[in-house]
């Protein structure tokens, strides 16, 4: 068959191996000048390793990431440290990352924190994840933990990934699939994810399948035969599958003659859009703690600083410390669009919160990313929306970020996903 993937992130990858690998003629048109999608990486001069554009990790149980760097016998290259993960409460960090650094964290009563255990384990242990589909995190989080216990460990997290309008209503099987499959080991590769998506890329070359950056994907259409017709700047080519993992709202624009009906169905499927600032210092910032929680209560302007470079060595980066300050905002949130400096300006002034030494002179360089579409959210019941790959066109596929479920979105997810929907199209 002929078959044409959009987007080289690593479900377009994923799939576009699979594909060539089963002998058929892959083309993937991928619209920037890189592969990778949100999971790709930049380099700076005098920097060996690219750096996530994006604060990137895997865990240890991400089985679709081990099983494809298997597949491409690049498994020696995947790297898994064990950097700290710290909570801010009543202006201290504690690391919060183990049942020993729970059972020690002076925040709550202590019968509070062996409840807190004991929710943990059994998050850890049920697969029930459609019996908690049905229920609000916020409301389940708040009836087994305690008020106190919530309000304090999780509240936060939850109201800065999903913003004052939305937090209350997310399902707690999303919330189930943070705690049920995660480790403390996270995991990189060698070089960054960039490289990795290269060996990727690398893979599907290899098998005979081609991918064509900087070509965006402008309209698709339905033609005789069930056909799809692609049109790029470069001109129009007929495919026999195509399989698109685009987000619903660029589905939208580049199919515009899909059912309206289906379309109006896509357009419910709600997510935030995330802005990441990229600091280098000339110095560390913190005392080795990796990732940060950060409580917008408490005034910070921004949800979670990882401090990169306590989890991969700044030797790596030509001796730059590197800092991200991430936050998941709507699309027209202003961080949407103030100018870097702006944003600089906006979140700087919390870092001395972590380090009160801490001052712009440490600056060394910044980088700014924004993508509309990168945290979908779930609501009560949610499996009942996930769309199927199969479009009404029979011939036209899609899978995206919107639909990996009852697991948070992630490279894993997006991996697994495409080798599904490869295996789905193939069959
Ligand atoms: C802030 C942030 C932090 C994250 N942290 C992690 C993490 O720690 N660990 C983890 O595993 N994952 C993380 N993720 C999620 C991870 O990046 C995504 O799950 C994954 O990249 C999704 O892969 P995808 O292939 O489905 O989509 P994408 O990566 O979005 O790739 C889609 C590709 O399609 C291209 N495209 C779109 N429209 C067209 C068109 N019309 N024509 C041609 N090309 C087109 C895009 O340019 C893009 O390259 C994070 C994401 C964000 C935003």
């Amino acid at each position: 068959m002929k078959i044409a993937v959009i987007g080289a992130g690593p479900a377009g990858l994923a799939a576009a191996f699979d594909f060539a690998r089963a002998g058929h003629d892959v083309s993937c048109y991928e619209a920037s000048g890189q592969v990778g999608g949100l999971a790709g990486g930049f380099k700076a001069e005098g920097w060996d390793w690219s750096l996530e554009k994006y604060y990137h990790h895997w865990f240890q149980s991400d089985q679709a990431i081990h099983q494809i760097a298997n597949d491409l016998g690049i498994q020696d290259k995947l790297l898994f440290p064990q950097p700290v993960t710290a909570l801010f409460h009543e202006g201290r960090f504690y690391a919060f990352d183990s049942p020993i650094s729970v059972l020690k964290f002076p925040g709550i009563p202590l019968l509070d924190r062996l409840r807190f255990g004991f929710v943990g384990l059994y998050l850890r242990l049920t697969s029930n994840w459609k019996k908690l589909e049905g229920y609000k995190a916020h409301d389940w989080l708040t009836r087994y933990l305690g008020k106190r216990a919530y309000q304090i460990l999780w509240e936060p997290m939850l109201e800065g990934k999903f913003g004052e309008k939305y937090y209350k209503q997310v399902n707690m099987a999303w919330f189930w699939a943070r705690i049920h499959a995660r480790t403390r080991c996270l995991g990189t590769y060698t070089g960054g994810f960039q490289a990795f998506m290269e060996a990727l890329a690398e893979g599907v070359r290899n098998q005979g399948g081609k991918i064509h950056l900087s070509e965006p994907v402008l309209n698709l259409e339905e033609v005789e035969g069930g056909k799809i017709q692609l049109k790029t700047p470069r001109g129009e080519e007929t495919f026999d599958r195509v399989l698109t993992t685009s987000s619903p709202q660029v589905l939208q624009k580049t199919a515009p003659t899909l059912p309206a009906q289906y379309l109006e169905k896509i357009q419910e499927l709600k997510s935030l859009g995330a802005v990441v600032l990229v600091l280098a210092l000339k110095r560390p910032l913190g005392p080795g703690i990796y990732w940060y929680n950060l409580p917008k209560k408490a005034g910070f302007p921004f949800l979670c600083l990882v401090e990169h470079t306590c989890f991969i060595s700044p030797e790596h980066y030509g001796g730059d410390h590197l800092v991200y300050c991430g936050d998941y905002v709507p699309e027209d949130h202003p961080y949407m669009k103030m100018t870097e400096e702006e944003v600089v300006e906006a979140f700087s002034p919390s870092l001395a919160r972590i380090n009160p030494d801490f001052s712009r002179e440490w600056i060394k360089g910044a980088w700014l990313f924004r993508t509309p579409y990168a945290q979908p959210i779930p609501f009560q019941n949610h499996s009942n929306n996930i769309p199927q790959f199969q479009t009404p066109w029979k011939n036209l596929y899609w899978a995206s970020m919107s639909h990996v479920y009852p697991w948070d979105r992630g490279t894993n997810f997006a991996v697994e996903m495409g080798r599904n929907v490869a295996r789905e199209i193939l069959a």
